[in-house]
């Protein structure tokens, strides 16, 4: 079976395609000719990956998933949440993003808070979504040099470094994104035995 990841990122495909085994053949926006900008302008994450898997499943005609991902911060009520590319502008800089983010919860002594990714799967049999989460919090300043968006200042539960001082190797392990594919490949694999 024949599965799109709607994203241009080639590595994220193979990746998943490891993950998946011989059963699906897995390809990207750019192997199914789609080249156009993904609209993502819902307010939930639910809504964005929903929206992106749906675009492709009706104007491309091919099975596919797709995923969108925030920072939930317990004593912002959720925010930056779906928002968290643009948090502090439309120029999506991460630096700028971490910076607001401190300023907001300076003196808040409640610093919890959660990555969480949603997947959206659409066939021809229907629509599943799927989630994975990663808990922990926010420090008061940036450490490490590792990964992108908010990872240097946030610190997983149970570890004393941050997500930018682990390996990439390490992170995967743990991730949001990671754990929300498990259960998409855990869904595949059963739909295909
Ligand atoms: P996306 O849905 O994967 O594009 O993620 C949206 C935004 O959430 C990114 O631009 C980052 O600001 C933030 N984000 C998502 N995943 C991570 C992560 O693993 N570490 C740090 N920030 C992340």
């Amino acid at each position: 079976m024949t599965l799109c990841f709607a994203t241009n990122n080639a590595h994220k495909v193979s990746e998943i395609q490891a993950l998946l085994g011989d059963s699906f053949k897995l390809v990207g926006l750019a192997d199914i000719g789609c080249t156009e900008e993904l609209a993502e302008d819902q307010d939930t994450l639910e809504g964005n990956s929903m929206q992106k898997a749906q675009y492709v499943f009706d104007t491309c005609k091919v099975s596919c998933f797709a995923d969108d991902t925030g920072l939930e911060v317990a004593a912002l009520e959720g925010a930056p949440g779906v928002y968290s590319a643009r948090y502090a502008g439309a120029q999506r800089n991460p630096d700028d993003n971490m910076e607001l983010l401190l300023k907001n919860l300076d003196g808040q002594p409640d610093r919890r808070a959660q990555f969480r990714t949603v997947v959206t799967l659409i066939t021809p049999q229907g629509t599943h979504q799927f989630e994975g989460v990663l808990k922990g919090s926010i420090i008061d300043h940036k450490r490490g040099t590792h990964g992108f968006g908010y990872d240097p200042v946030f610190l997983p539960d149970g570890y004393t470094q941050t997500l930018a001082e682990l390996d990439l190797s390490e992170k995967n392990k743990i991730s949001h994104r990671a754990r929300a594919v498990e259960n998409l490949v855990l869904f595949l694999k059963a739909q295909a035995t």
